[in-house]
This record gives C-alpha cells, structure tokens and sequence, in this order.
C-alpha cells in the first residue's frame, strides 16, 4: 500500500480564501482590518521565518499585522508592560508571542498573561480549560488545523483508536482534548512512556509531535493507520518529520508530508481565529 499524501497546502488556501472574503466583507461593511500584533523576541533564526510566514500569510487576507521585535536580552517588566498595553488597545484584536522565549522568561507566565480574548495561540489556561471542558473558545492552532485535515479526508472520529506522541501545552495535549471531543479513543504518548511501538501499533489515527527526527518508524504503522506528523525538523537535507516518511508511507493510508503538511494550516487557523477574535471583539 502506498498512503495518499493530506495536502495541508491546499486545505489551508481554501481556508485562507475564505477568511480572506470575510475580511473584506467587513472592510465593505465599514469597519477596520482585522488587526494582530506579533511579539518576536530576540533573532531566534526558526522564530525569525516564522514571524515572517504569519505576517505574509495576514498580508494576503487583508489582516493588518504589527511586528513587536525586543531584544534577546528584554528584561521580564518591559515585556509584561508591552503584553498590558496590547490587552489594552482596543484596535488590537488578536496578540501573538512566538515562542520560545529566550530561558531567562518563563513561558507559561507570559503567556497567562495575554487577555484570553485576544489569545489567537488559544494557548491560555482559559482556553486551553475551555477546549478540556467541550465549550472551545479560541482554540490552539496546530490541533485544531490537523482536525480539519482529518476532516477533509472523512475522518469520522467516533470511537477510533488515535494515538497521539507528544504532550506539550502547545501541540500534544490540545491534540489530545480535540480528538476527544470529536469521539475518538484517545492514548497521550510522551518521554515517558514505556514500549511507544506497542501503543504506536495499536493507532488508527497517529499523531506525531516531539521534535525527533526518524522517533517513527515505518514498521511501528499498523497497514491502513491514518498518520499525520507534526514534527519539523531542520537537517542537511532540508525540513524532515519525526515519523520516517519512505518507510510509514509504504503502510499508511494517508500520510501529512513535511513540509506542505500541517505547517500551513497552523498559519491558516491562525489567521480564522483572529478573523474570530475580530468578530466577538463587536465591530470597534
Ligand atoms: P515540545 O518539546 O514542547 O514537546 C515535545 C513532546 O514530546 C513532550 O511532551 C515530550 O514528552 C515528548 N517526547 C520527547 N521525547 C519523546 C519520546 N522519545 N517518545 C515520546 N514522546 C517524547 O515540542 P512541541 O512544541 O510540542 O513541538 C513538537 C514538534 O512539533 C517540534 O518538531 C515542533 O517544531 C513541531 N511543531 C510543528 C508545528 C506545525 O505547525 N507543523 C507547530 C508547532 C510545533
């Protein structure tokens, strides 16, 4: 068997046309662009194309987008500061700090600090408990982009057996709570789980998101299992996944490339939920 590769390219246009109309309905109807302000700290090179990827990708759907660059060495009140005064402008709809901070910031207090309604990462603890509690509110980009690849595909959910590898706050855990919600079994993987091949093989729909090149190989894939890899890694041969793709693609049924996979629709969800914190913002 040879998996029909999910084209995540092609899925996040059609999303990107759509939000794109919308803003322009609003701009006909009178009211603002929506607007996103980025925060980029220091010259991380994965953050730098990052940024730059959000911010094009907001340029094409008419999505005003202000970058916020402070330096690797910002100390923790300036930034909080900057976090107060976007929370409290009220053309800003939509704030987005790209991680990672440099280790001298902690993360999840920053990240508490952004105002829920304007969390477009829908990685605050509101919304993430929102997601857990099955009334979603701003939702985190990456699982909520890979939920409409498997939607695409007629992935039906209800009672099959997903198997997510990674439990991080960004992209394990919310992966998790939204095959849940949409009635799948789901089984969390992370470092410490024991004998991963022997949960892996059980999956019929596998998600991959550590970080670790070759983590998957394509023996561990039960034939006909649905496999989307999360992971990106940058090596000598240019952006790769952690699940081997020659080898998985030779089991799967479908299968997410790296690149062209998950990556665009994470930008294009991205844009949806401003376009969401817009709306539910009212019409400034
Ligand atoms: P992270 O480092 O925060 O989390 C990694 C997770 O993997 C942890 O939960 C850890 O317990 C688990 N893990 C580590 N080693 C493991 C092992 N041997 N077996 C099983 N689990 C193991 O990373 P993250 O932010 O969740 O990102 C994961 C990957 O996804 C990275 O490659 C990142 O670049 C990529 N990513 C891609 C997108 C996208 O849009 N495609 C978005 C975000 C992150």
């Amino acid at each position: 068997m040879t998996a029909r590769l999910i084209d995540g390219k092609a899925h996040a246009r059609e999303i990107e046309n759509r939000v794109g109309a919308q803003v322009a309905e609003r701009l006909g109807q009178g009211l603002p662009p929506p607007k996103l302000a980025v925060i980029r700290i220091g010259e991380h090179p994965s953050s730098v194309i990052y940024v730059e990827n959000k911010r094009k990708a907001c340029r094409r759907v008419g999505i005003e987008a202000i970058l916020h660059i402070l330096p690797e060495t910002v100390d923790a009140s300036a930034l909080a500061s900057l976090i107060r005064q976007l929370n409290a402008d009220e053309t800003v709809d939509g704030i987005l700090l790209q991680l990672p901070l440099p280790a001298s910031l902690d993360e999840a207090a920053f990240i508490e600090k952004i105002d829920p309604a304007k969390d477009v990462d829908g990685i605050h603890p509101m919304n993430l408990g929102r997601l857990a509690a099955r009334t979603p509110g701003l939702r985190p980009c990456t699982s909520r982009g890979v939920v409409e690849l498997l939607r695409s595909i007629g992935e039906t959910f209800y009672g099959r057996r997903a198997v997510v590898v990674g439990a991080s706050n960004l992209v394990g855990r919310p992966m998790a709570l939204e095959l849940l919600l949409a009635g799948a079994t789901v089984t969390i993987c992370h470092r410490f789980t024991r004998d991963l091949a022997d949960h892996v093989e059980r999956a019929e729909i596998l998600v991959v998101a550590v970080g670790q090149p070759g983590l998957i190989p394509g023996s561990w894939i039960a034939p006909g299992t649905t496999v989307i890899d999360v992971g990106i890694n940058r090596g000598k041969e240019g952006l790769v996944g952690d699940v081997d793709f020659p080898t998985a693609r030779e089991r799967a049924a479908y299968i997410t490339p790296v690149p062209g996979g998950v990556g665009p629709m994470t930008v294009a969800i991205l844009l949806d939920n401003v376009l969401t914190a817009a709306i539910a913002r009212g019409g400034r």
